[in-house]
Formats: C-alpha cells, sequence, structure tokens
C-alpha cells in the first residue's frame, strides 16, 4: 500500500472551541472549503482533510488512530486518557501543544449553606460530575472516598434537584455557580485547549505536514500576545525609554532626518503595551507612540 501523505484532523464542530479552532486554523494558511451539513472538509493549500465531531469524541478518535491530530479540552483528554488506562485498552497519543484559548478549570463545589474545611469533607458525599475520573483521581490522591452521581449536562443543579452533595464541573466564571446556590471550594484540574496527536509514527510526509503545521500554530500563537510598537525618543533619554518597553531586549534604533536630536525606535514587545506605560513613555518625552498588532511570526 501506498504510504499516505494526506492528515486527518478533528476539531470541535460546534461549541465553546469550534471558533477559536477554526480561527486558528485559517490564520496558519489552512482555508477550508466547508459545505454546512458536511462532516468533513479538505484544506486548499495543504493536504489535510478536517473532521468536525462532538469534543467527548475527539481523544478517542485520536487514541484509535481514526484521525492524526486533534483540537480539544484538556479536561476531555485527560478523562478519557483515564478511562483508557482502566479498561487497559491502547490510549497512546501525544499533547504536543498548548493553544492558549479554552481556558477553564474542573472545580468542586458545594452548597452555600454547606461547611467545608478541606476534601476530607467530601467524605463518604454523592458528588455529581461529568468528569468521574479526574475527580476520582485528584481525591484518592488525598485519601477521600465518596460517592459519584455521573450526569453529562446540567450537573448545577444536582444539588438543589437533591441527587448530589456536591459537584464537580467546569468553571470559567463562576456565575452558573452563584446562580446555582453554589461555591467552587477545590479547584482539581486547569485546562486548555490542546493539540493532540496519535502516538503512532507516521509516514515521512505526514511527520513532516505535522511538524509544519505545529510550527504554524505557534507562529499563530506568539503573534496573538505579541505587539510591534514604534515611537520616537529624545535621544538623551533613550536609556530609560527603552528600559521600560516591555520585552524590548534588542531595539530597532533608527535616525530621524528631520529631527537630529530624536530617534525612532522600533520594538516587537512579547506583551501588549497598557495605557500606564504608554502615559509615562510620554511623560519621558516619547512622541507618536503606535501600538500595532501581528499577524504572524516565524523566526
Ligand atoms: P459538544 O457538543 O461538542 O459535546 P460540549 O457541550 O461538551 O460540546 P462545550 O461547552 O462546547 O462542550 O465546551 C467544550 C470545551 O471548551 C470544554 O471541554 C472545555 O475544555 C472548554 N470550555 C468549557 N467552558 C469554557 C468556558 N467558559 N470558557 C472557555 N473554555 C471553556
Ligand atoms: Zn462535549
Amino acid at each position: 500500500m501506498a504510504a499516505k501523505t494526506r492528515l486527518r484532523l478533528a476539531i470541535q464542530k460546534s461549541g465553546r472551541l469550534s471558533d477559536d479552532s477554526l480561527e486558528l486554523l485559517k490564520r496558519s494558511g489552512l482555508r477550508i472549503r466547508k459545505r454546512r451539513d458536511r462532516f468533513i472538509a479538505h484544506c486548499d493549500a495543504l493536504p489535510i482533510d478536517v473532521l468536525f465531531v462532538r469534543d467527548d469524541d475527539i481523544p478517542g478518535l485520536v487514541m484509535d488512530d481514526v484521525v492524526d491530530l486533534g483540537i480539544v479540552g484538556r479536561n476531555v483528554l485527560r478523562e478519557a486518557a483515564l478511562g483508557r488506562k482502566s479498561a487497559a485498552g491502547s490510549g497512546a497519543f501525544r499533547e504536543l501543544e498548548n493553544l492558549d484559548f479554552g481556558n477553564c478549570r474542573v472545580s468542586i463545589a458545594v452548597p452555600d449553606d454547606t461547611s467545608y474545611d478541606g476534601p476530607h469533607s467530601l467524605a463518604s458525599k454523592r458528588i455529581a460530575t461529568s468528569y468521574p475520573r479526574l475527580l476520582e483521581s485528584y481525591l484518592s490522591g488525598k485519601g477521600v472516598t465518596f460517592q459519584t452521581c455521573d450526569l453529562n449536562g446540567a450537573v448545577e443543579i444536582a444539588p438543589r434537584a437533591g441527587l448530589a452533595d456536591a459537584i464537580c464541573d467546569i468553571v470559567s466564571t463562576g456565575v452558573t455557580l452563584e446562580a446555582n446556590g453554589l461555591r467552587e471550594v477545590e479547584t482539581i484540574f486547569e485546562s486548555t485547549a490542546v493539540l493532540v496527536r496519535t502516538a503512532r509514527h507516521l509516514s515521512d510526509e505526514q511527520e513532516d505536514l505535522v511538524r509544519k503545521l505545529l510550527t504554524r500554530f505557534r507562529g499563530v500563537i506568539s503573534a496573538r500576545e505579541s505587539k510591534y510598537i514604534m515611537l520616537h525618543a529624545p535621544k538623551s533619554r533613550l536609556d530609560e525609554i527603552v528600559a521600560i518597553l516591555p520585552g524590548a531586549e534588542d531595539p530597532t534604533i533608527l535616525s530621524l532626518s528631520s529631527s537630529p536630536d530624536k530617534v525612532a525606535v522600533h520594538v516587537v514587545s512579547r506583551e501588549n503595551l497598557f495605557w500606564e506605560t504608554m502615559e509615562e513613555l510620554q511623560k519621558l518625552g516619547a512622541t507618536s507612540i503606535l501600538v500595532l498588532p501581528i499577524e504572524k511570526m516565524l523566526a
């Protein structure tokens, strides 16, 4: 059989990771022609096929070698991996990169009026969760045994409905917990979206493509946080000005023909420039301060 050359990448069809996943692909030069009802789409520029599925299916698709790559929350990936381990299945995958979106945490919460002074307060309690293995792994590490109530949705209403004493679920802002009379007492897992790949060795062409994709993803991620900063600085205060520019180890200094006592300073900054710093720069005599977004970066 001829060596495979195309790569298959699974992303969430519709949900919290979908827009950011598609945006990352687009910024990485993977234009996909997707018809609305289609489950699979082909990229124009690279031999990559994108599959649109439920996020919970992504770890299994990667671990079973149905797809080569996936973009999924670490929370879902870890839960699935723990499941495979206990079922002694294959379960081989490699996490390639933190993609810096889909930030959330998996936490334990108890009703507002319940006292809590550490994990042992949960001993023998019934905890509703969609993450039974993450929870088991966390609480057994603390020597606490509990009863489980596995739910795939509406976890936060379980205590009020009399189904459980506590919950363990995804929290991002805490608003949903508050609305349900719950308070967060323990963070058991911090998550972001990750790029995951099969642990199997791919064909040389596919391995090259994975490397290329990863380099482009990293380029997009570092560009997202970086800014290009330009300003005019009086030569007499140049050192002070450069000293307060974030991440400006290596500024470009250019002379200005119209004003000999000033120079132009250009800097690629790894972080944003806040208004406070801009105001300080202005106090030091900097003028024409511009902060520009960077679209792509390749070291
Ligand atoms: P599906 O229909 O694909 O099964 P779902 O309802 O299980 O979707 P979503 O709510 O879309 O899942 O969340 C998908 C993932 O996004 C979560 O597993 C988590 O990694 C991340 N996530 C969840 N909530 C947030 C949030 N508030 N902010 C950012 N990321 C989140
Ligand atoms: Zn899901």
